[in-house]
């Protein structure tokens, strides 16, 4: 294996080489080494396979450009096979009917959407530095300065996304991902919706058990609507600091009840501020009109009465930085 040394830290291996392994479907069906985008007569080298989700294949692919240049990407690559039903389909048109119209610089780039006779691929921006759960699992926790200026991004996002009256509806540290230079960006809309009238309120029970809002799952009367992100800002906010999401035990059920009983405590050993814990109380408010909008979370002591760092170097992706 190749020698790298990091100017942070020389035991640090490459990002490409950590990421060499992962593990697979042997039953996904392999796309071409050379993919075509017939329409715009565009050709991608496929390269790593960057992850998989419930029903897409990521790869790193490689365009060569004018004068010797190349680009990357993160290609998402569905097979058709999986598509067979209404609801498989209309998933993925949300996704690319939100994911296209974005555009802000904490949120995953969207490029094209193209399909040959197999597969239909998604060419998005590479974000090399995966995601908050692999930097968690690496970390355990992190510093309340890192929290800080990861926050302020996603609030950022967060705050874009709602504007342009998108709501993302699966906010979790999977669909949070990281560049090289670790700054982050908002990924996968596949349960994005929009909210087309002032005050709509939407009824599908959707998200992930540990980030899922109390109204979800047990107000399907009046529906939910853009507060079911803050919430879920709240349990990310939460598990950075302390390593683990605020409601999680064993089973399912479990973490309803605790959810709707917002019962969650800080482990003793766990030194947080006082500003850092009245923010995440704000986010998990039971009631949604009561928590934050991402604008004025952006405003909150816990950012205000502190400097936040302009950059994190990559290292933090293994262990703590030093800040001085
Ligand atoms: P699904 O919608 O099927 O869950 P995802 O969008 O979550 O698929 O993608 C699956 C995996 O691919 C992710 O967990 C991640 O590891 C990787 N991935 C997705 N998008 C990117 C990206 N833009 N850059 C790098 N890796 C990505």
């Amino acid at each position: 294996k190749k020698e790298y040394t990091s100017p942070f830290n020389p035991t640090q291996p490459k990002f490409s080489e950590v990421q060499q392994t992962v593990p697979t479907k042997p039953t996904f069906p392999t796309p071409p080494s050379i993919i075509y985008d017939q329409k715009r007569n565009k050709k991608y080298i496929r390269g790593r396979v960057l992850g998989e989700g419930g029903f897409a294949r990521c790869y790193e692919v490689t365009e060569n450009l004018a004068g010797n240049q190349t680009a990357s990407y993160a290609a998402k690559v569905i097979p058709k096979s999986s598509l067979r039903s209404e609801k498989q389909k209309a998933k993925l048109y949300g996704e690319i009917h939100i994911h296209r119209k974005m555009d802000h610089h904490h949120v995953v780039k969207w490029y094209e959407v193209f399909e040959d006779t197999d597969f239909v691929y998604m060419t998005l921006e590479l974000c090399e530095g995966k995601t908050f759960v692999e930097m968690l699992k690496k970390r355990k926790r992190l510093t309340e300065p890192e929290v800080r200026y990861f926050m302020f991004q996603l609030l950022d996002a967060v705050r874009y996304m709602h504007e342009n009256k998108v709501i993302h509806r699966d906010l979790k540290l999977g669909n949070i991902f990281l560049t090289k230079d670790l700054k982050v960006k908002i990924g996968d809309f596949g349960l994005a919706a929009t909210i087309k009238k002032d005050g709509e309120r939407k009824r599908t029970i959707c998200g992930t058990p540990n980030y899922i809002a109390p109204e979800v799952l047990f107000d399907t009367r009046n529906g939910h609507s853009y507060e079911v992100d803050i919430w879920s800002l709240g349990v990310i906010m939460y598990t950075l600091l302390v390593g683990k999401p605020p409601f999680q035990t064993k089973d399912v059920k479990a973490i309803y009840k605790k959810i709707k009983e917002n019962n969650y405590e800080y482990p003793p050993h766990i030194q947080l501020s006082d500003d850092a814990i009245s923010l995440i109380k704000s986010l998990l408010h039971t009631r949604p009109e009561c928590r934050p909008m991402a604008v004025n979370i952006m405003r909150h002591k816990f950012f205000r009465s502190y400097n936040i760092i302009t950059s994190i170097p990559m290292s933090a992706l293994y262990c703590e930085p030093q800040f001085t």
